[in-house]
Parts: C-alpha cells; structure tokens; sequence
C-alpha cells in the first residue's frame, strides 16, 4: 500500500483479492490505512480478443466473459457500495470518496496471449490479443447521489482521479488513447444505478478520433478546435455558458436531440494538462450542467446521458483538444430516440430538433438555477 499527497487529494494504491488495482481519491488526507479485500475471489483471467473489419478498417473487441456481469443488482447487493455490516463489495472500506478499480469484467486487460492467429486463418480476418485496460470510477460512496449531486469538492477529486488515470495509462505502451465517460440512466444500457463512470484505455485509436485526426490533418496545422470555439463565441446563438475558462455550447451540426459540448477556451491535450484554475472552474461548471441536463425536459426524470470525455491520443498532444461531448437519446418525455437504419446502417445522422433550439432550452433552465 503506497499513499502519496497528488494535487488537492490523497492517493492510495492497494490490490483486490484478485489482483485487480483498486486506489482510493480522499478529498482530505488522514483516511487511515484501509482493510483489506478478503473475499475469496479467483484470479482475474479475462477473455479479450481484437478481430479486424478489413472493409471498414476498424477494430471490433470481442469478449467473451461480459455476458455474465452483474445486471441491475438491487441496493443491497451492489458492488460498488462500500463493504458494511457484513457485506463485502468490490470496494473494501466502509467509506470512500472517490474510488477507481480495474474492471472485473473488462473490454480490455492486459496480459492476454502476445499474439493471436488470425480467425480461421485466413489472413484477411486479422485478430490481436484486447491488450489495454478499463477501470471503474466510483464517483461517491452513496448509492442514491449522481455526479450532478455532488459538491464542486468532489468533482475536484474525481477530475484529480481522471487526471491520474489519464497520466497513468497513457503511460502504458499498448494504449494509445484513453477515454473518460460516463453511462447514466437504464435508457443508456447502465448495468448498475450507483454513481459511476469508466475509463477506457484503448490498444487502437477509436475510429471517431481517427475521424477528427484526418481532419486536422487535411486542415494542414490549423487549430480547427480552436477555430470552431472561436466561430461559437462569435455567433453566440448555440452558447449555453461561457466562462473565464471554459465554454458550453450545442455544436452547430448536433447529431441527438441533447448535446451539448463543454471545451477549455486554451488548447488542452488532456486531463493532466489543466491548469489549476481550469479545474476549479470546470469543478463548479460541470455539476451546474449536469443539473441543467435533468431540468431539460419538464418530465422529474433524470436524463438518460452519455458523458464523453475526450483527450488526444498519443501523439496527438500538439493538435488534439481535450473536450466534453454529452448527449441524450431522450427525445421528449418518455421518448428515445433509437438508432435506425440510416444511423446504424450508414452512420448518417438526421437529427429532428434544431441544435439552437436545444441551447436556447438550456440556457433558460441554467438561468433559472441561478
Ligand atoms: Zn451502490
């Protein structure tokens, strides 16, 4: 167990039964040593392969062990509730702040075979071994709270822990981008209620990140992130907020019916490269949106969001932005918008709802909580 004082909270590595990681993110230092994991667990040995699409030049991750992780457990039985009265979780302590865990059931883990044949042997279906890893980030240790919910102190912490993870992982030399997000609500496909989110740390570059590379690149060395904010700021009509450092804002070409994209105003590769007082702002700024998201339809239902945090894949500091892309498929009140033919069959968006419509929204129920 190793503590160590990072920024504005407290680190504590330790191992889980199983040989997973688990670090705890304290607000405050003096937690104390914690307990540890003592559930009889077998060693993590997940299942992760990658199979090449040759036609679409993509990777698709097939795992085979994911099909009997824990679906919707009731309170009592949830995982990433503290360990209390008797009941042991995935986190040991009987409190926490903020926890990030390996994932017991992940998309990638490293220590798979070195090299795989390809599928059936046949050379056109390349497969390699889903090196890279996901964590699990616990964002309160109650139950009932969101990220919206919680003090701008907490959210510091959990922008700490991202940072961390961030600066970590990058590190890893299979990875070569590293994605913060969080799933939330049923409508999402959420597996758990508690208050969390996941890192992904990719062995390949996402094919949306490759999208937005090749577009740098044709832009020959422009600041084509720095350029869209500045052209946002100028025609103010999809601003939701506009901060010292930051800017929320519906991008002009919106695909859901909510989206909303947060940007620091300087460029930013990733989490670790904020400064201090871009963190304190975003830590105030981000649970104000998130709030604003819930009033978005007059309906007392949280939602459904998909919060994606995006940051340069290696290489890619000089040129790649640091940014946030929300979006909801809620439609109206008790409706979704699901991905049909021309979304899933051709990756074509038609989005029925004016993206300027959605900021002006927006901005009214931000006005109102102030
Ligand atoms: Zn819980």
């Amino acid at each position: 167990m190793t503590d160590t004082t990072a920024g504005r909270v407290t680190r504590t590595v330790t191992r889980l039964a199983d040989g997973r990681e688990l670090i705890y993110f304290d607000d405050e230092p003096g937690a104390g040593p914690r307990p540890p994991d003592t559930r009889p667990l077998p060693p993590s040995r997940p299942v992760v392969e990658l199979r090449h699409d040759v036609l679409h030049d993509e990777w698709v991750t097939v795992t085979t062990h994911r099909n009997t992780r824990t679906f919707l457990p009731d309170a009592a039985a949830c995982p990433l509730c503290p360990s209390r009265d008797g009941r042991r979780s995935e986190i040991p302590a009987d409190d926490y702040d903020v926890v990030v865990f390996e994932n017991r059931f992940p998309s990638f883990a490293a220590g798979a075979a070195d090299e795989l044949d390809p599928v059936d042997g046949e050379a056109l279906f390349a497969r390699r071994p889903g090196a890279g890893r996901c964590e699990v980030v616990c964002f309160s240790s109650d139950h009932a709270a969101s990220l919206g919910s919680l003090p701008p102190r907490r959210i510091r912490t959990v922008i700490e822990a991202w940072a961390d993870r961030t600066a970590e992982l990058s590190a890893l030399p299979a990875v070569e981008q590293v994605f913060c997000f969080e799933n939330r609500g049923e409508e999402i496909g959420v597996t758990l209620h508690h208050p969390h989110g996941q890192i992904y740390a990719y062995p390949f570059v996402p094919p949306r990140t490759r999208q937005v590379l090749a577009s740098l690149e044709r832009a020959g060395g422009r600041d084509l992130f720095g350029e869209v904010l500045a052209a946002e700021r100028r025609a103010g009509t999809r601003i939701v907020v506009d901060g010292e450092h930051w800017t929320a804002f519906v991008p002009a070409a919106a695909r859901w019916p909510v989206q909303l994209h947060l940007y620091p105003r300087r460029h930013v590769a990733g989490f670790p490269g904020l400064r201090e007082e871009e963190r304190a702002e975003l830590a105030e700024l981000y649970p104000m949106l998130l709030r604003a998201c819930d009033a978005y339809y007059d309906d007392d239902a949280p939602l459904p969001y998909v919060a994606a945090w995006r940051q340069a894949p290696r290489g890619a500091d000089g040129v790649y932005r640091l940014h946030l892309e929300l979006f909801s498929i809620r439609r109206a009140p008790g409706r979704l918008k699901y991905l049909a033919g021309s979304e899933s069959g051709m990756a074509a968006w038609i989005n029925d709802v004016a993206p300027e419509q959605v900021a002006e929204r927006l901005r009214e129920v931000v006005a109102k909580m102030h």
